[in-house]
């Protein structure tokens, strides 16, 4: 039993199938597609990759590997002890052994009122990246917030493609501001501004408001920044939900 479709999920099961032709090995996947390839969702923001070339497996390869898979189910209770797996979907599938491989989803924006803002998007899924392209080709300003690796890959990403008007929020003086030092994070700087993004750094959004149908990010720096868009990259947490109450239990 294989938790999540992402590469370690699928890496578990077909090796596994390679080392036992006979074994029953069932996958509980949350998202509706194929395996496909996350790190290049950045390459296909830009528009440099087709959507068909972000795929690595088809729906048809699971059937050819004997590999039985069940897409947008969600594995909601694993029992250890048991040793039984339960779905939002009411099923229950006992197994020998489980490989949780669930990965991870954008911290939430933790913004004061980014709850009303209404285009607001993470960037995990290949559904967040389709969402993300079709709200940035159709409006006219996108607030990237976060001076994160996935803050670049939205600012680049979005302002790559030439259509909308990118501004990038951030604490920090430059993006990775504890990776990059001070030379490196200002050549970063000068190449966004090349492609046209707007930096605002070491500042932080401390109110969202609206005006005219727009959103209003007013910062602690006291900048006013309108847009119709906004992602984030700020973290990630883990998918932790189906072991909770095995955690809870063992806990002293
Ligand atoms: C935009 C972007 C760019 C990246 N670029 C790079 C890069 O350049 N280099 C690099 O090394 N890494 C990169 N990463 C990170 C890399 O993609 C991850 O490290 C990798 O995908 C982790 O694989 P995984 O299989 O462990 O988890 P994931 O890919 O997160 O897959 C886990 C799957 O489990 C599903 N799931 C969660 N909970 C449940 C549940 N209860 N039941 C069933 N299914 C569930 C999830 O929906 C997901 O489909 C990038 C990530 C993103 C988002």
């Amino acid at each position: 039993m294989v938790l999540g479709n992402g590469i370690a999920g699928q890496t578990c099961a077909e090796d596994l199938r390679k080392a036992d032709p006979d074994a029953s090995i069932v996958i509980i996947a949350a998202e509706r597609h194929p395996l496909y390839n996350r790190v290049a969702l950045p390459r296909y923001l830009r528009g440099q990759v087709r959507r068909e070339k972000v795929f690595m497996r088809t729906v048809e390869d699971y059937a050819k590997h004997n590999i039985e898979i069940h897409f947008e189910t969600w594995a909601t209770d694993v029992d250890l002890h048991d040793k039984v797996v339960l779905t939002n979907r009411g099923q229950e599938f006992k197994y020998d052994a489980i490989l949780i491989a669930t990965g991870g989803r954008p911290k939430p924006p933790p913004w004061p009122g980014s709850g009303d803002v209404s285009s607001c998007l993470g960037f995990q899924t290949l559904d967040d990246t389709d969402a993300i392209i079709e709200k940035a080709d159709s409006v006219e300003r996108v607030l990237v917030m976060g001076g994160s690796f996935i803050g670049y890959e939205l600012a680049e990403g979005v302002s790559f493609r030439q259509k909308a008007k990118v501004t990038w929020i951030m604490r920090g003086p430059w993006f990775l501001r504890y990776v990059l030092d001070e030379e490196g994070g200002k050549l970063c700087h000068q190449l966004g501004e090349a492609q046209g993004v707007e930096f605002i750094t070491s500042d932080e959004v401390q109110k969202f408001s609206r005006n005219n149908g727009r959103h209003v990010a007013e910062t602690v720096n006291g900048h006013k920044v309108e847009f119709d868009l906004l992602t984030y990259g700020v973290g990630l947490d883990y998918y932790t939900e189906p072991v909770r109450k095995e955690v809870e239990l063992r806990a002293p």
